[in-house]
């Protein structure tokens, strides 16, 4: 202990500085911490105290004193070395110019990441007073924590902000009051620690409303005298009764507290007569197997309540809570609460997942609510219930709630969206309308594409525009159902559109075999086919055909002749072609197995539900839909299209290092794209390659066949067409 001697030696002693705070700090951990390690608290003192030297709390103390009770409250929990060091640093760089990576570089990755979870946390801001919002900001909280020790500290922080209120203004006082209530003790009963949760809820009422909290105060304290002499008989009665059977326990009476007397008031209705009456105590003894004893002794001591037992050793709670508890029926016919535990699960009750960082000589020992508190942490329940502590801390810094980003709309409320989510899954939660008109979007203020993937803590800001309309392109990054739906139908809508235009082309082409126009069908005729077709408009009939579910043709000879059956001359068929614009077209798309391009000679198939689809001639698709003339119309393109198509060559080359990436190359040179490549065949002394590349016309896709033929390890190079 000679180190944390010097500790003590060396702490200015400075004026108004409370050496008792570092002293007794230095007092805990020495009873749980190595000497070694308690150097490095040490360093970490004098590096917080020179940081926040001249800095003063409200009270007018030295700033270090706030740290280092931070500090001291976690050393009551028995948290480990980083933890302590990071509460002493907890505020420097957020109130000093110290920089995260000085503090790094001095002390470490884990303190440097300890100390930045708990700046990162204070940024966020409490906005809402919604119960819903609260909520979600606590979970937003530990997801963000990423380690639960960040949690930890803040907690500590903020106990220790509270029990230091005093010096505060009144309205700061309430608002921090409420904040405790709503956001912190909660989370210390999520996370089990009792003690704590206790405090910052006492703490928490007294200053939100010190009235309500005087009355109930008063009211206890006037019932203390008759309910100790009472608490004591009991008690009494209990001990004895165990002592006759052997059984080594404690019994104690159990402390009422002021808010939870509140709360119960409040939740049940009751008066404050109603809550105080009722008594609690707690048993602890060695092992769970007593613990059952235990409960046979006292039921049968007083009669217990039916319905009021609770086996939580048996099924703990979801913060790894275990006891026995009953209600009993005591002189005067006054309840009893009964709590009976282990001595471990009392340790548990009290500072709950903080038990995980317990300095512990004996490694070995494995508790079972730990392992429980485990599962609840990480949500996975495949845990190996001999897994060391290691394996637990890492399971902690996976996020608490991994599968979901909370993120804030720019009034302050908290959105819940599935991880991976963007701008346009935020703008789509918020409103449909708003989805569907939005061009862009502002993280935290900047400016950010809409694919940026969202996280924890996050402003999003959604720009709309009259008239704007979601893009097809979002389907590739949009991760919410809502925002799919909502593109998706979008895309069906532009698609009906579409139809009906290509549909209209179609119907038109078909009736120059009988030449005729549109425009020069009868109304009546017309009618009459929409009727027979039970369709509502021509628009309907255009939809129908541009989607390849009615055959033009056919459509053109049921309204000149009223029949199907009528052949005009086939003679001429062939002499008119539908022309492919190559505009971006939802209802006309290029065939797969042959990949036209322009200037290849092209036939459409008209496919029930696609469209138009362009096969090549050559396409060996084509003999097996030439079985149904009527769904092939000949199709050219028509002159100047400028866009990309796509197409496959196979290429065989010579193995050698460095084959594929010149091929790569000469493709790119000759102004082509490469989408996809894939090694089809090896023979350890050529390769067959597949490229899939994009090329304006096939005139261009000569010239880069052409290239890389003259190249001289390639041994061959087709166009790919499917036989
Ligand atoms: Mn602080």
């Amino acid at each position: 202990m000679d180190t944390a001697a010097t500790f003590l030696g060396r702490l200015p002693l400075g004026r108004g500085w409370n050496l008792d705070g570092a002293r007794g700090l230095l007092n805990k951990l020495r009873t749980y911490l190595p000497a070694e390690q308690i150097v490095t608290v040490r360093r970490a003192y004098e590096f917080g105290a020179k940081a926040h030297s001249g800095q003063t709390r409200k009270s007018g103390e030295p700033y270090i004193s706030h740290p280092v009770a931070v500090a001291s409250i976690l050393a009551d929990l028995q948290l480990d070395a980083q933890s302590i060091t990071a509460a002493i640093l907890h505020d420097v760089v957020e109130d000093t110019p110290t920089a995260i990576e000085h503090i790094e570089l001095e002390f470490g990755e884990e303190v440097a990441a300890l100390v930045d979870g708990v700046s990162k946390l204070d940024q966020i801001q409490f906005k809402s007073k919604a119960e819903a919002q609260a909520e979600s900001l606590r979970k937003m909280m530990l997801a963000m924590a990423r380690d639960v020790r960040v949690i930890l500290l803040k907690l500590a922080d903020r106990l220790h902000n509270m029990r230091t209120l005093g010096s505060m203004p009144a309205h700061k006082k309430r608002r921090i009051a409420r904040e405790t209530l709503d956001i912190y003790a909660p989370m210390a009963n999520r996370l089990g620690i009792n003690d704590i949760r206790l405090e910052l809820e006492d703490l928490g009422f007294r200053n939100l409303y010190p009235h309500r909290y005087q009355v109930i105060e008063k009211g206890l304290k006037g019932r203390l005298g008759g309910q100790k002499r009472m608490i004591k008989r009991i008690t009494n009665k209990l001990r004895k009764t165990l002592l006759e059977q052997h059984v080594h326990a404690e019994v104690t009476g159990r402390e009422k507290h002021i808010y939870s007397v509140y709360q119960k008031m409040k939740r049940k209705e009751v008066s404050l007569d109603d809550v105080a009456d009722v008594f609690g105590f707690r048993i602890i003894v060695d092992d769970a197997d007593t613990c059952y004893r235990v409960l046979g002794h006292v039921h049968r001591t007083f009669r217990p309540m039916i319905g009021r037992f609770k086996d939580y050793i048996a099924i703990p709670r979801v913060n790894g809570y275990q006891s026995l508890h009953t209600t009993t029926v005591g002189p005067k016919a006054i309840p009893l609460e009964v709590q009976i535990r282990t001595r471990d699960m009392d340790n548990f009750a009290n500072s709950g997942i903080a038990a995980h960082w317990l300095y512990k000589t004996d490694q070995s020992e494995d508790v079972a609510p730990q392992t429980r508190a485990r599962e609840w942490l990480s949500g996975l329940d495949d845990y190996q219930a001999d897994s060391n502590s290691e394996e637990f801390l890492e399971s902690v810094k996976i996020d608490l709630f991994p599968d979901k980003v909370y993120v804030f709309t720019p009034r302050g409320d908290i959105l819940r969206l599935p991880r991976g989510s963007t701008p346009v899954d935020f703008a789509y939660a918020v409103h449909t309308d708003i989805g569907n008109r939005c061009v862009s979007a502002r993280v935290d203020r900047r400016r950010m594409p809409l694919r940026t993937v969202l996280k924890n803590g996050q402003t999003v800001t959604i720009k709309t525009e009259r008239g704007a309309h979601p893009n097809p392109g979002w389907m590739n990054f949009v991760v919410t159902a809502k925002a799919r739906a909502a593109i998706r139908g979008y895309l069906k809508e532009l698609r009906s559109e579409d139809a009906v235009k290509m549909g209209r082309r179609l119907l038109d082409y078909a009736l120059v075999e009988f030449k005729t126009k549109i425009r020069q069908i009868d109304g009546n005729r017309m009618s009459e086919l929409l009727d027979s077709m039970a369709l509502d408009s021509p628009e309907r009939l255009y939809e129908q055909i541009g989607l390849g579910h009615q055959l033009a043709p056919l459509v053109a000879r049921r309204l000149l002749t009223g029949s199907d059956d009528q052949n005009p001359d086939d003679a001429d068929a062939d002499t008119t072609e539908l022309s492919i614009t190559g505009a971006q077209d939802m209802v006309v798309s290029y065939a797969k197995c042959c990949y036209p391009v322009p200037g290849d000679s092209v036939m459409g198939h008209l496919s029930s539900g696609r469209g138009l689809v362009v096969h090549r001639q050559q396409c060996g698709n084509l003999a097996e839909f030439r079985k149904q003339p009527d769904k092939w119309i000949n199709v050219s393109w028509e002159a100047g299209i400028e866009a990309q198509f796509t197409v496959a060559i196979r290429i065989e080359a010579l193995d050698k290092v460095g084959a594929l990436a010149s091929v790569a190359t000469r493709i790119s040179n000759a102004g082509s794209n490469i989408d996809h490549v894939e090694v089809v065949d090896s023979d350890g002394d050529a390769s067959s390659l597949r490229f899939s590349i994009r090329v304006r016309d096939a005139d261009h896709l000569r010239q880069v066949m052409k290239q890389i033929d003259s190249m001289p390890d390639v041994l061959l190079v087709e166009r790919v067409i499917a036989s």
